[in-house]
């Protein structure tokens, strides 16, 4: 049970009003969420950040406000740009390996006839019977 003054206003040692911003996306059994977007982009910007994001999507935004705020701390250069960057690296290199691949099964399929794959495969099919 989640009860008492959420993460954010424990932090900053003042009441929870009912009403409270941070309540519902930090709650008091998880202050490393609101210590890692307050250490990246204050507390209070957090809350004006929050304050003008439409209300069915404020838990979203908080979310990727964490995951980005743990981003930059993990990479202060680069953040999630760097694991951006690493994903279009991957997407490009297998990309290239599939390019390489589709065009030694050309190469193949052009050296080999198709009549002669079929007989291949017709007498070692034969060859299991006898
Ligand atoms: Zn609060």
């Amino acid at each position: 049970m989640i009860s008492g003054r959420c993460a954010a206003c424990k932090n900053q040692r003042r009441k929870c009003p009912s009403d409270c911003i941070f309540s519902p996306y930090f709650p008091p059994n998880d202050p490393q969420r609101y210590l890692t977007v307050h250490r990246i982009y204050g507390g209070s910007n957090v809350g004006r950040m929050l304050q003008k994001t439409p209300p069915y999507v404020r838990a979203r935004a908080a979310d990727c406000l964490y995951y980005e705020a743990q981003c930059r701390i993990e990479d202060p250069v680069y953040g999630c740009f760097g694991i951006i960057s690493q994903l279009v690296q991957q997407i490009h290199n297998t990309q290239s390996e599939l390019t390489k691949t589709q065009a030694q099964i050309n190469i193949l399929e052009f050296q080999t006839p198709q009549v002669e794959m079929n007989s291949s495969i017709e007498q070692f099919q034969a060859s299991w019977f006898e």
